[in-house]
């Protein structure tokens, strides 16, 4: 590592999973220097993935959801400004100005501000008690409290966040419906095959779905009452959860005059055109050969976070984003490993010892497998892409091949 690297504090902007990962990356690769996380919200650095499972349904306990203990932050030399929001930044002089107007000096700046969640337009929220997103613990905290059996959910938006509440509020004895804009579900991240799979599932546990459909209003007095949809119909609606996805957190960013379009604009090592800042996790769209790529996943962050990590030390290596997704919905777990688009061949590989699996080509290449209870499927499906590698189709639809010959 040269000098000029070793010195000056990295300053990180956001303290989630995407800023932790860059943070220990800088010491696992021996930087020496000081190293500040600055992020909004009090706590400490937190999984979010579990908040719409496990810690909504009450079976996993707040301080479980933390990254990392307290204590290796002080072991690791990790100064945490939590609770304290970024209002400015100074890049001229090299400064973050805090909200309340402290000043952190850096010489190289992270930018891991993370997405916050889309929310219904006034005209159509009506400013009404009940109506929810779901982001951080606090989001969950207050939805909890609504939660009892009996009351009638709406759920706008059927993406990963819709499902997963809606699964939890079927445990939870919530009647449900889910009200999706598009012609299916999972639209942005799985194909029409596992959607199908995945919409059944929850038809047989007794949610309600209405596709093609727009909320033209909610009806209450304070407090949410029911929905109108644009085609007349009106829903019973005690609790409303908004799933209608994120956006990245980049107006910081923007207002420094770091170009921005859907998200914070970064080369393939993360670096923004602003010398000494970079980006990482939901909020970086990672401009690469041929395509520029936003991801919002736990993978992404902790990937993502490294590369900068790297980069800051002079030892950069472009971005290859290998991305993947798990869900949990009732006792089915969902993953998906690279990225499928309509219009690719779709291989269905189904046995009862070892569940579903969807096998994705596009020129004979395999882009994706879904895997629906299959771990198995999914850590093979994995290994192939990871090595580039496209099995035979006809030896994946036939359960008698076992996984593993299927990449030899
Ligand atoms: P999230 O992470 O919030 O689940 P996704 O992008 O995975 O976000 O899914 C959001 C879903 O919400 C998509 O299926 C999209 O079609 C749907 N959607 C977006 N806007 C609306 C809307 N106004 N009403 C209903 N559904 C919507």
């Amino acid at each position: 590592m040269s000098e000029q690297h070793q010195s000056g504090p990295v300053v990180v902007v956001g303290a989630g999973q995407a800023a932790v990962a860059t943070a220990e990356t800088l010491r696992k690769l021996s930087f020496e220097g000081d190293i500040h996380l600055v992020g909004a919200e009090p706590y400490l650095p937190y999984q979010r993935p579990p908040l719409s499972k496990a810690y909504l349904l009450g079976d996993l306990e707040a301080d479980r959801l933390s990254l990392k203990p307290q204590a290796w932050y002080a072991q690791h030399r990790i100064g945490l400004h939590l609770g304290r929001a970024v209002r400015q930044i100074d890049h001229a002089s090299k400064a973050l100005v805090l909200a309340d107007g402290a000043r952190i000096g850096y010489r190289h700046l992270v930018l891991a501000t993370g997405a916050a969640p889309r929310r219904l337009p006034p005209s159509v929220d009506g400013n009404l008690a009940g109506v929810h997103v779901v982001r951080g613990l606090d989001d969950i905290d207050r939805l909890r409290r609504e939660l009892s059996p009996g009351k009638a959910l709406l759920i706008v938006g059927g993406g990963y966040i819709g499902l997963e509440m809606a699964a939890v509020a079927r445990k939870l004895g919530l009647r449900v419906t889910v009200v999706e804009a598009g012609p299916r579900v999972l639209g942005r991240v799985a194909c029409k095959e596992t959607a199908e799979h995945v919409v059944r599932l929850h038809q047989d546990k007794g949610v309600d779905f209405r596709f093609r459909a727009q909320l033209a209003a909610l009806e209450g007095e304070g407090h949410v009452r029911a929905a109108v949809l644009a085609s007349g119909e009106r829903l019973a609606a005690d609790c409303v959860v908004v799933g209608i996805g994120a956006r990245p957190n980049a107006d910081l960013a923007a207002a420094a005059g770091i170009a921005v379009d859907d998200g914070i604009l970064v080369d393939g090592e993360g670096r923004t055109n602003v010398a000494g800042i970079w980006a990482a996790g939901d909020c970086a769209r990672f401009v690469l050969p041929g395509a520029a790529l936003r991801l919002e996943s736990v993978g992404n962050a902790c990937d993502s976070g490294a590369v900068v990590a790297r980069s800051i030390l002079g030892q950069g290596k472009p971005y290859q984003p290998q991305p993947w997704f798990w869900s949990d919905q009732y006792d089915l777990k969902l993953q998906i490993a690279g990225q499928s688009l309509p219009g690719d061949e779709v291989v269905v590989r189904r046995s009862d010892r070892e569940g579903l699996s969807h096998w994705y080509f596009r020129k004979d290449r395999l882009v994706a497998v879904d895997a629906l209870g299959s771990p198995q499927a999914y850590m093979t499906g994995k290994r192939a892409l990871a090595q580039g590698r496209s099995p035979d189709r006809v030896r994946i639809a036939d359960p008698s091949v076992p996984l593993r010959d299927l990449i030899g």
